[in-house]
Order: structure tokens, then sequence, then C-alpha cells
């Protein structure tokens, strides 16, 4: 496949493979760390294929490679081997920067360990994302950090600092910031594991609201009440998939959705930058 010029062409990219070839495509992933200790095989030869509009989870015991997977997907680690494509650009061909500019443009990360940048305010840290985006003016992206943080239910402290809040707050704030430049896809590494089960439905809702609009969603979860939310549920076991389920709920599925393009595709035109690991200070 000829390599895409992103900048221009993920969106278009993004709404090709919505109606033809997987948004998200592993093929034969392979993860190896090497340490002094030894190495450890995370993942042993994955294939795995998102489509436009799944609610795919991600569910597997402590160690079982949910979070290296996340890596895979989003680009933040390289692969040992194995192929990775996301809305038609091979990943594993790209450089960390083209990765993290491809990451900005079409995906919203959750990281397990939020990821928040202490020194700025709550507001601050949901419209960092849009101000790199340069996809709204200062006044929209306000606005807008302000509709999300009401989303996630903490727009009361839209002007503390992170640290001031609960885990679960900055939680969701990690969740809001996910969502400030509307990717296509999101990627949520445990985003409901410290929340008491009434704000972890609340945060689900959101989920399913998004995916319903377009969205496409990799969500890892230990919870069973979460994971049944989902339209397919896969299970890692030792970097193995050892069994994927399609839900009732596939009606959330693509074919569901009366306009795959309103609201789901990534951003047009603007430089983005990632809001990934390398970018952060937490
Ligand atoms: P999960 O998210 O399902 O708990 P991980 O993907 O974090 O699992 O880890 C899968 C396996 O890879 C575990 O055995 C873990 O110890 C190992 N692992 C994860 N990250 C590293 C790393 N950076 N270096 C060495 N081993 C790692
Ligand atoms: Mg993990």
């Amino acid at each position: 496949m000829v390599e895409q010029d992103f900048n221009s062409n993920t969106r278009e990219a993004v709404l090709r493979t919505g109606e033809s070839q997987p948004l998200i495509n592993l093929r034969n992933v392979v993860k190896t760390y090497n340490s002094l200790a030894g190495s450890v095989t995370a993942l042993q030869g994955i294939d795995l294929q998102v489509h436009s509009g799944e609610f795919l989870v991600v569910t597997g015991k402590s160690g079982s490679g949910k979070t290296t997977l996340v890596n895979m997907v989003t680009g933040l680690d390289r692969s040992t081997s194995g192929e990775i494509w996301v809305a038609g650009a091979p990943l594993h061909r790209f450089s960390t920067e083209k990765t993290a500019k491809l990451r900005g443009k079409t995906m919203g990360v959750v990281f397990q360990s939020f990821e928040l940048l202490p020194t700025l305010t709550v507001l601050q840290n949901v419209m960092l994302p849009m101000d790199f985006a340069k996809r709204y003016s200062m006044r929209e992206a306000r606005q807008r950090a302000m509709q999300l943080l009401e989303q996630v239910q903490i727009a009361e402290h839209a002007r503390k600092l992170p640290t001031a809040l609960s885990g679960g707050q900055q939680q969701r704030l990690a969740i809001a910031r996910a969502l400030a430049n509307e990717p296509a896809i999101l990627v949520a590494d445990e985003p409901t594991g410290s929340l008491d089960s009434v704000t972890a439905t609340a945060v689900i809702d959101l989920f399913v609201d998004l995916v319903r609009q377009g969205r496409t969603i990799l969500l890892v979860t230990h919870d069973k009440d979460v994971a049944k939310r989902g339209s397919r549920v896969i299970t890692l076991a030792d970097g193995e998939m050892i069994g994927s389920e399609r839900s009732e709920r596939a009606a959330l599925s693509a074919e569901g959705l009366e306009d795959p393009a309103a609201g789901g595709a990534a951003s047009s035109g603007d430089e983005v930058v990632s809001k990934g690991r390398e970018g952060t200070h937490a």
C-alpha cells in the first residue's frame, strides 16, 4: 500500500476504512520485552481487526498483555514483529514522530495512570490538546472544554489543579481530555478502575453515546458489568487471544449508524500534538 499524506488525508482514510477495511488491523503482532531479568513475550502473535463503530472491550487477568496491546494500537511502543494498521496507515513502519501525528489526529488515549499535567488547571488540561490541534478558537476551546467537564461531571472543579481532585475525578478529567479533539478512535486503559459504580456507569454511558455518534472505542477493563456494554469482548491470557465474543449490543456497530461521518471522523487538516506519555510530566 502506498503511504498516504496523513496530514491532509487522515479524515478520508478514516472514512474509507470505515466502509471497507478495519479501522484497526493487527496482524501477527508479537511484543517481547528484554531486560536484565530475562525476556517476557507479552503478546504472542495477536491478530485483531476492529471496524469503525465497534465498541471493543479487552479483558483478561493482570499481566495478560492488555496494556501492551494498547501501547501497540496507539503506537506508544513498538512491536517486536507483525503489522499494525490504523486508519489505513502502517504504524509498524512509521517513525515516532509520524506515529505521534497520526495518533494526535485519530485517537484519544486515556492512560491507566492518567498522565495529567500537574501545573495546569483542570480546564487547561482539557484545552491543551485543542490548543495544539488549532481546530478551535480559544473561545470555542474553552466552551468545549467546559462542556466536556460537564459531561464527566467535574465542571465545578475547572479552576483547580489536578492534584486537588480525587482519583475518580482525575480519571474523569483524563477522559474529558482524551475527547478534546473529537477523536475517531478512543482508547482507554481501565478508565473506570478508580470510579465508584455510579460514576463508572455514567462514564460508560458516555462511551456508548460516543459509539452511537460514530466513534470507535477500544476499552480495557476488568469489570464484567463494564465489559457487557461493549459490542465485542476479547479476552487475553498470557499474551494470546483466548476468546472473542460478540454481544447482542452489536446494534451499536457500523450498520446501525445513520451517518458514520457525523462527528466521528478524525480532525481535519491541522497539526495535532499527541497527548502521549512522551509529552507529559505527570
Ligand atoms: P496487563 O495490562 O494485562 O496487566 P501488561 O501488558 O502490562 O499486562 O503486561 C504483560 C506482561 O508484560 C507482564 O508479564 C508484564 O510484567 C510484562 N511487561 C509489561 N511491560 C513491561 C516492560 N516495560 N518491561 C518488561 N516487562 C513488561
Ligand atoms: Mg494494564
